[in-house]
């Protein structure tokens, strides 16, 4: 019998590669849900090649189709391929309703960490990371008890503007910001990995997947994006996860973790055509929001939650070009630098929902100013 998937977020970058993986693996795994927002004709081509039992177009504040089709009967996985805040509620409805979240909207992660586990505790739910320096992460240390992990080295590629001087940067435009070196993505997520604010986000999400301090994820500049993570080990031994840079990798792996099956859609690795693999250390003085992020992180409560509320806020102004590419580090700094000192109001829902709405509110106004 074939897996049912629900895929939130089909008519995106993550969506559309969850399809083409699963186009090769119709005999294990079967579409039953499908939801766009804005692309309505994409979802209607999807429907009509996969034929769903559900498809949900969201449409202005109703989200309530997510929910829907994530906690659907016959799903067993739910591929989040949702951007931002919008995720939410969806991860939360299918953990509790004891499915597997296969997970690439890492926003919601970083906003409700602490709920996100509670509801996989309270409904026998599973995360399994679709990121792909997450998906190395695991697949390192699947198998290994939590106690011999000593720490977490993410890799980031610096984004387009890893070698243009600060002011320069400053002035970047939308378009400059858009062409990333290594990976072809959404525009927000885009945008996040030419300030860094996304390797920020990650370090959050690898604190709550994978049960580590913050002083256990270190960050590594690594352009070719080859390796995508190391996990290193108590007794000094490090594993490290390697390929050319695809997601259709890691979105089987959730499908399928912590088993592998046969596939022939991604390119095979050779060593001699990844070249020259090089490390630098990332500059912190470069990339401010990434700072901010990991000033949040180390803060806790609401504050990861205000961090993206207001990364969100600024990234879509930026892409609206209201304001240039510098502002966003400052809107965020500001906005997290107004934090109320809140830590361990992050466990109930109502304390991160209002984190959320008033880090927006501040964020448009500061933006304003
Ligand atoms: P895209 O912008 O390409 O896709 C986003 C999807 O979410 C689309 O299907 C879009 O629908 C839908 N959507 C947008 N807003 C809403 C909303 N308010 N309510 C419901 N649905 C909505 O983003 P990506 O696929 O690039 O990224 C998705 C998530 O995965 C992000 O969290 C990102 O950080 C993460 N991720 C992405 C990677 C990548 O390679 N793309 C890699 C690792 C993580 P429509 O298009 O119809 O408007
Ligand atoms: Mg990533």
């Amino acid at each position: 019998m074939s897996v049912g998937v629900a895929i939130l977020g089909s008519t995106g970058s993550i969506g559309r590669s969850t399809l083409q993986v699963l186009s090769r693996q119709r005999d294990r795994f079967r579409v039953v849900a499908l939801t766009g927002h804005s692309n309505k004709d994409l979802l209607a081509q999807q429907a009509a090649e996969w034929k769903p039992a559900f498809v949900g177009l969201v449409n202005g504040g109703t989200a309530s189709c997510l929910v829907e089709a994530a906690t659907h009967p016959d799903v067993r996985i739910v591929v989040n391929g949702i951007v931002g805040a919008a995720g939410l509620e969806a991860t939360l409805a299918a953990l509790r309703a004891g499915k597997r979240v296969a997970l690439a909207n890492k926003e919601t992660l970083v906003m409700a960490g602490e709920l996100v586990a509670q509801a996989a505790r309270d409904g026998g739910g599973e995360i399994v990371p679709v990121d792909s320096e997450h998906s190395a992460v695991l697949q390192c240390v699947a198998g290994r008890r939590p106690t011999e992990l000593a720490r977490l080295i993410l890799t980031a590629s610096g984004g387009p503007f890893r070698t243009w001087g600060a002011e320069r940067v400053s002035r970047a435009t939308v378009a400059e910001a858009l062409k990333h070196p290594t990976w072809t993505m959404g525009k927000k997520i885009t945008v996040d990995s030419a300030t860094l604010v996304n390797k920020a986000l990650e370090v959050i999400e690898a604190h709550f997947l994978f049960d580590v301090e913050y002083d256990q994820v270190d960050v590594v500049i690594h352009p070719q994006s080859v390796i995508h993570g190391f996990a290193e080990f108590v007794d000094g031994s490090v594993l490290a996860q390697v390929g050319f840079p695809t997601m259709e990798l890691p979105i089987l792996y959730a499908l399928t973790y912590p088993d592998r099956v046969p596939d022939q859609g991604v390119r095979r690795f050779d060593p001699v055509a990844a070249g020259t693999l090089t490390f630098e250390a990332l500059q912190p003085e470069r990339f401010p929001a990434y700072v901010v992020g990991r000033e949040a992180a180390r803060q806790g409560g609401t504050a990861p939650a205000r961090f993206n509320a207001a990364n969100e806020v600024a990234v879509q102004l930026f892409l609206d070009e209201k304001i240039t590419f510098g502002r966003i580090a400052e809107i965020i700094e500001h906005v997290v630098g107004r934090g109320t000192g809140d830590a361990g109001r992050g466990k109930s829902l109502e304390a991160v929902l209002a984190a959320d709405a008033e880090a927006r509110r501040l964020a448009e106004e500061v933006a304003c100013s």
